[in-house]
């Protein structure tokens, strides 16, 4: 099998193109890699996702890194409930640490060396009523937020595809996720790791530490700068090599709860390139869309999996939870309905 590391390449055309045989053979080959790597990555899906598309969403990102701090900081990231908006770096620790006084002391050894801003779904003319707002820079970058809903809605049907190939290969019948993921409560955030002086970072700093994600699906468009490392089985991080045209695939920790641990989610962290001699690291920038169900959805564990493992969750409560622990700073409860009621009407809608 073609793999980068660890990480099986797989094409994706024989699902969304390809005859009933095809698809199930391609379907089968997805569900293998996400049992036993819980990572591939994925080509030809230009059908859903057209190349040029994932250049401009590049060209893009770079553009709105490159805006000045005080317009950034405006469009600042509130809370874990909206989880929308601009990251400065070293504000998230992403860890499996979960006391807020544990990931304090982390994060003062090792800050990682990123900003991001998080895009949500944008709900205004949408059929599911939301009291959270994307944050965007109209003035200064006009097109930005046009381009980003519609990268938005282009990345949901890919990981709708996706799904929906898991679902067929694990007899659950092909469309048995589409209505528990059509509220589209994702976060498309786009990464920017700044150029560093190397000397700043010796003593081992990553551009983000060890962790698994939290979600459903991850979907990472990376550039050619590289530095994503997964765990194999013996615990070792494996390089998984940037390949031209493909997107990373992996499975996060509620996707393998409601597997009942069918579906693996591993541990990856992204690291600096060690084998440059230049005395600043390379600027690098990547994508992840990272999917889930629908915030109301019960996540119980699947038909076809044997006994239950899990207690039943609703993703909501289970996300906030998760994003409070990397953010400490902000409360771990989601908001009374009155704060919803309230913040609805000032925002009027
Ligand atoms: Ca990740």
């Amino acid at each position: 099998m073609v793999a980068s590391g660890i990480v099986p390449i797989i094409s994706f055309s024989g699902f969304l193109e390809g005859d009933d045989t095809q698809k199930r053979e391609t379907a089968l080959e997805l569900l293998n890699a996400c049992k036993d790597v819980g990572f591939l990555m994925l080509r030809d899906f230009e059908s859903v996702m057209p190349k040029g598309k994932v250049t401009e969403a590049f060209a893009k990102t770079k553009q709105f890194f490159d805006l000045p701090f005080e317009v950034k900081d405006r469009l600042e990231w509130e809370c874990p409930e909206s989880n929308r908006g601009y990251v400065r770096q070293g504000r998230e620790r992403v860890t499996q640490a979960t006391s807020a006084e544990e990931i304090a002391k982390l994060r003062a050894q090792a800050p990682d060396y990123k900003e991001t801003m998080e895009i949500g779904k944008d709900y205004k003319e949408g059929a599911f009523d939301s009291p959270f707002e994307n944050r965007w820079p109209d003035a200064e970058q006009p097109d930005f937020k046009p381009f980003m809903n519609d990268f938005f809605a282009t990345c949901h049907r890919l990981h709708l595809e996706i799904m929906r190939a898991l679902a067929l290969a694990m007899d659950l019948g092909e469309h048995f996720f589409d209505d528990k993921v059509n509220q589209q409560a994702h976060n498309l955030r786009l990464l920017n790791y700044p150029s560093i002086e190397r000397e700043k970072i010796e003593g081992g700093g990553n551009r983000a530490g060890s962790h698994t994600d939290y979600g459903t699906v991850t979907l990472l468009f990376q550039d050619m700068v590289g530095g994503l490392e997964v765990q194999d089985k013996e615990g070792n991080f494996v390089p998984a090599k940037p390949v031209p045209d493909t997107v990373v695939v992996n499975i996060g920790d509620l996707l393998q709860r409601w597997s009942n641990d069918v579906l693996s989610s591993t541990k990856h962290r992204v690291v600096l390139p060690h084998d440059l001699a230049e005395s600043m690291t390379p600027r690098r920038n990547s994508i992840a869309f990272f999917s889930n169900p629908n915030l109301h959805q019960l996540i119980s564990c699947l038909p076809n999996t044997g006994g239950a493992k899990y207690e039943p969750v609703e993703t909501e409560a289970y996300l906030v939870k998760r994003l409070g622990e990397t953010f400490p700073s902000v409360p771990l409860t989601a908001p009374r309905a009155d704060d919803l009621a309230t913040s609805r009407k000032r925002q009027n809608i």
